[in-house]
């Protein structure tokens, strides 16, 4: 008898039907790329861009074995996936998590292409990640973890055509390790060079002023130019947080200084609130020490439901993707969603916020801070310079209230809400850029 094959569903969209994918509603990217797919058939762009488009230009998997202190050898996967560089080199952060897939990354890598076009960088689209949970490992397990996995890309990556950057689980000493190892093997660039391998470096070693807190800083600004258009201001606002990493905890602070009041916070250990208000300096200091908000002693613990139902001006997921879903979107009980992470809310949970006239503002515009201020510093290295952190922050104001414009200008050319109207607007450039160049040969 032969073996019965059960029938795969077709994709509903047309292009990712003929590039074969099977159809999974959950799969972050096919939800990813199915929503660039409908910005592109809104802006009619030409059929084989669209199919271009929808496939990274290249996905890296590796294999390296560290071996650990305790005299044993790991062996661990990595990825790097570059979706596009029609505007420039490859640019997009590096994740360790445990649960780090080839999918996660690949969507990741297209909201980069997005995201550069958007902020108006010249740069294009990546993402890579191993699968690992960094704190599982001792600091000199990391660091020959990080040497081994750019060694793995060495041949992939370079400063003229891919570069990388911290996310979740990696950060400024991550990226010292990084840029040290590219530099061993590519000593030839010379050193202001080869170190632009990488951005989010420590300041002392070719790192940015204001690159720790960017996409934070960058956050904050989108706030303070979409914010007043619905009728919140920032010394009036308040809201809630998943999230208390990097831009979590940057985002809070920015945004103490501008009065808005931190009610709940939510993180890998737990959720807290005080309807008072959280002091965002004291929580992050608390994190650092404890590893995470749960147990800070001037709020109280409260479950994952009451976490979002608690009532907030904006609520502000900069955790995980996904977070905000079919199932918990009905929970929130704000008027504003302002993505800090990528892909936090689905698709399905993104109609439900609409329908509920709450206004999401999408992750492409508001987390373009990090990216931006990781091109300012790129360009710092290939020139030898070293900007203040007043022309960075005046720089990199300027680009995000330029991109939230385009956003808020397209949305209503085309009527559409403000996630269609950034990918429209980013689409566009990309678009612009293909026909200009065409498809060689
Ligand atoms: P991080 O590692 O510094 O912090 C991650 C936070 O998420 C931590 O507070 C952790 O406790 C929390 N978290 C993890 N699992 C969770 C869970 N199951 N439930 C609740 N909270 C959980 O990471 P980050 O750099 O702040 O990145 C956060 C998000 O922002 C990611 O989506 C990342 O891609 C995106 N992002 C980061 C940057 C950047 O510059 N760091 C730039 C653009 C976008």
């Amino acid at each position: 008898m032969p073996l019965e094959v059960p029938p795969f569903a077709r994709h509903p969209n047309q292009i990712l039907d003929e590039l074969g994918f099977r159809y999974d509603a959950n799969n972050l990217y096919q939800q990813v790329a199915n929503d660039m797919l409908h910005a592109a058939e809104i802006l009619n762009l030409p059929h084989h861009l669209k199919l271009i488009l929808a496939q990274p230009k290249a996905e890296i998997m590796c294999h390296f074995p560290v071996k650990l202190d305790n005299g044993t050898y790991r062996l661990f996967k990595g990825y790097r996936v570059q979706h596009n560089n029609i505007l420039g080199p490859y640019k997009g952060g590096i994740r360790y998590h445990p649960t780090v897939s080839l999918d996660d990354v690949k969507s990741l890598s297209v909201l980069m292409s997005l995201k550069c076009s958007l902020a108006q960088l010249p740069l294009g689209g990546a993402k890579g990640g191993v699968q690992v949970d960094p704190r599982s490992l001792s600091q000199g397990e990391l660091m020959r973890m990080t040497r081994r996995f750019i060694t793995a890309l060495d041949g992939n990556i370079g400063t003229d055509q891919d570069i990388a950057a911290p996310d979740m689980g990696t950060n400024a000493q991550v990226m010292a390790w990084m840029a040290d190892t590219y530099m061993n093997f590519n000593a030839h660039q010379g050193r202001h060079h080869a170190r632009a391998i990488v951005t989010g470096k420590p300041l002392e070693f070719g790192g940015s002023h204001g690159r720790e807190k960017a996409t934070g800083q960058g956050l904050v600004y989108t706030l303070e130019r979409c914010l007043p258009d619905v009728g919140i201001e920032l010394d009036q606002m308040t809201y809630s947080l998943i999230g208390y990493g990097n831009v979590g905890s940057w985002t809070a602070r920015l945004l103490a200084e501008r009065g808005s009041q931190l009610i709940t916070v939510m993180d890998h250990t737990g959720a807290i609130i005080n309807k008072k208000g959280i002091d965002a300096k004291s929580l992050a200091q608390y994190v650092e020490l404890h590893g995470g908000v749960c147990g800070y002693p001037n709020a109280d613990e409260i479950d994952v439901k009451g976490f979002y139902q608690t009532q907030v001006d904006v609520f502000i997921p900069a955790a995980l993707e996904q977070m905000v879903h079919e199932a918990n979107a009905s929970w929130l009980n704000c008027r504003v969603v302002a993505e800090g992470a990528n892909s936090p809310c689905t698709p399905a949970a993104e109609r439900q916020l609409l329908d509920r006239n709450i206004l999401v503002l999408p992750a492409i515009l508001c987390n373009a801070g990090g990216v931006t201020v990781s091109y300012f510093e790129w360009k710092q290295n290939l020139q030898a310079e070293t900007w203040d952190l007043e022309h960075v922050d005046r720089l990199l104001k300027k680009h995000i209230y330029c991109a939230a414009n385009k956003c808020l200008d397209v949305s209503k050319r085309f009527g559409v809400d403000l996630r269609m109207g950034a990918y429209i607007a980013a689409l566009e450039n990309i678009g612009k850029v293909y026909h200009l160049r065409g498809i060689f040969p």
